[in-house]
């Protein structure tokens, strides 16, 4: 029998529909990318939105058509996303930071029709324009007044572009299980590949990342994702705060610690969000001028392991909590959050940094096993390493255009590629990506461990382990670090900071000092690269 209830459908534009009706006048505040501080309201988000759409629609874009966006935080951006999934096309996020030649392989994989770029990529573009043939337009997301000189077919400022149009138009009726937007894995491993999120998903994981156990976000706080909206949905933020009705600030393209820091003590932020390298810098930028943190309650920080000297740096010296998280592009992308549960409570900060240093547990609409190489499901013991796969209501099915090959398991579980453990009370802990896995005589070290351990170390910025070939053992570790400023990391002292808190086989080998550490678009370490480059490496 079917319940009889209504079928209320779950669609991205309904998010900033509901904001602007509950909260019209909550602050959205962006850095432009022009310079100066904009301020706006959900309000005029929406109304923008609306002419964004009218405006897409003027221009022949139908239903199912991709539109790539190549911009910052701000709130052009935001209010195109909504505008472009509003008329049932896709909103195709391009991240910057990739290479000019998959940049180039994803528009044209997705048959992107207009593109609308920051101010900052127009002479990258200008360059990789010829090798675009499905851009009928390019739209820079700026005003006539700061409209540069350009090449670029068809190019209009996105004001003069949405001013052509009112806001009297109605959102195109599609259903919840339709594309929504499009975001493209990085690729550290062959071409990258296309993630097709649903309205209903990403609706569904924005509800999900707000509850108070994931960020936590209400009407009370000041949301700033650090996180590109090109990283994978800058993690929900971009629906879940209008969703929560909370405040948003978007920090533009200015990433560097000075910038974070201030303008999340003018802004008087209280929850953000980004990958590590944003917070060593941060951290390292109030260190060095001995500043505080006046608003800041909580910050997020995921898309690699977070190490422990970051938790308690900002736990202890400023009073922030932080919440670990894990995901991928594939999962829309949050996976888990670490906050801690009851039964995970302690009063020794120590036994609690353990438990805040892991990945977290799952939130509502993620399940998850770990399984050895042959499918079998492994122990929730904390100590059995297997392959993490997951499925959920956020998942990814199938890969854009690749909807030939089966991507899950029997039981319809999408394997991460990460190798973790399990604990009895639910938290998952990271130790590899499955192909950066050491086996050292027939016996797994983590490289995360190893890195988050000597990221502890006084003289040493960041961290990279990867295995080298060894006569007897098969590989053994190699830890290549960079120094702090003014800083020099000696082999011995780094080893001796490390025998005390590992096991001796898991001693790295030898301690390598270089400027500086390969990194990918959504700023992982590339070890792929630091594997090519180390391979002929001797161990002493
Ligand atoms: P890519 O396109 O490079 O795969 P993603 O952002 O989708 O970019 O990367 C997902 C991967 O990042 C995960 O599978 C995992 O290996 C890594 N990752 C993300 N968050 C964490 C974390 N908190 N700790 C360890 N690894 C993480």
């Amino acid at each position: 029998m079917r319940g009889l209830m209504q079928d209320w459908k779950l669609l991205i534009h309904k998010v900033i529909d509901y904001a602007a009706t509950e909260h019209p006048g909550r602050a959205v505040v962006s850095r432009l990318t022009e310079g100066p501080m904009h301020r706006t309201t959900y309000g005029d988000v929406r109304r923008r939105a609306l002419r964004v759409a009218k405006r897409l629609q003027k221009d022949g874009i139908e239903a199912g058509d991709r539109v790539a966006t190549l911009a910052w935080n701000n709130h052009r951006h935001l209010e195109s996303w909504y505008g472009i999934a509003g008329i049932g096309a896709i909103y195709h996020t391009v991240n910057p930071r990739l290479f000019a030649d998959q940049i180039v392989y994803i528009v044209n994989h997705a048959e992107d029709r207009i593109l609308l770029l920051d101010l900052t990529f127009v002479p990258l573009i200008e360059k990789l324009a010829a090798q675009l043939p499905t851009i009928e337009r390019y739209v820079i997301l700026t005003d006539a007044a700061h409209m540069p000189q350009t090449s670029l077919r068809g190019a209009i400022a996105y004001e003069d572009w949405i001013g052509e149009v009112d806001d009297d138009f109605r959102w195109l009726d599609v259903a919840e299980t339709d594309a929504a937007g499009l975001c493209y894995t990085s690729g550290t491993t062959g071409e990258p590949k296309g993630v097709l999120y649903s309205h209903r998903s990403n609706v569904l994981h924005a509800m999900m990342t707000v509850m108070p156990d994931a960020f936590g976000l209400s009407t009370k706080e000041v949301v700033m994702p650090v996180v590109p909206l090109f990283h994978a949905n800058s993690w929900s933020l971009a629906f879940a705060a209008p969703m929560a009705g909370s405040a948003l600030v978007m920090p533009g393209p200015k990433l560097d610690g000075a910038s974070v820091y201030d303008i999340l003590e003018t802004e008087k932020v209280t929850f953000t969000a980004a990958v590590p390298t944003i917070w060593f810098a941060l951290l390292q930028h109030m260190e060095q001028n001995n500043l505080r943190l006046t608003h800041l309650k909580r910050v997020g920080i995921g898309g690699s392991a977070c190490p422990p000297a970051v938790i308690e740096a900002f736990e202890t010296k400023y009073g922030v909590e932080v919440l670990h998280a894990w995901g991928m592009t594939e999962m829309s992308p949050v996976g888990s959050i670490c906050s801690i549960k009851p039964e995970a409570a302690s009063e020794r900060y120590e036994e609690l940094l353990a438990v805040k240093s892991t990945q977290g547990y799952a939130p509502f609409g993620v399940e998850w096993k770990i399984t050895d190489d042959l499918g079998k499901e492994q122990p929730r013991d904390g100590k059995t390493f297997g392959r993490l796969k997951v499925r959920g209501t956020a998942v990814a099915r199938r890969y854009f255009k690749r909807e030939d090959e089966n991507i899950l398991d029997e039981e319809g579980y999408f394997d991460t590629g990460d190798v973790a453990t399990l604990d009895e009370n639910g938290y998952m802990r990271i130790t590899d990506r499955s192909k950066d896995v050491i086996k050292s005589g027939g016996e797994w070290i983590s490289s995360i461990d190893l890195e988050n351990l000597a990221v502890g170390h006084p003289a040493v910025a960041e961290a990279a382990v990867i295995g080298v070939a060894h006569p007897k053992w098969d590989e053994r570790p190699l830890l290549i670090v960079v120094a702090k400023p003014g800083a020099a990391p000696e082999r011995e002292d780094v080893l001796d900071f490390l025998r005390p808190r590992i096991a001796k086989w898991w001693m790295p080998d030898d301690v390598v000092v270089v400027e500086e550490l390969p990194h990918t678009a959504t700023g992982k370490l590339l070890k792929t690269e630091l594997r090519r480059r180390f391979a002929d490496y001797r161990l002493p």
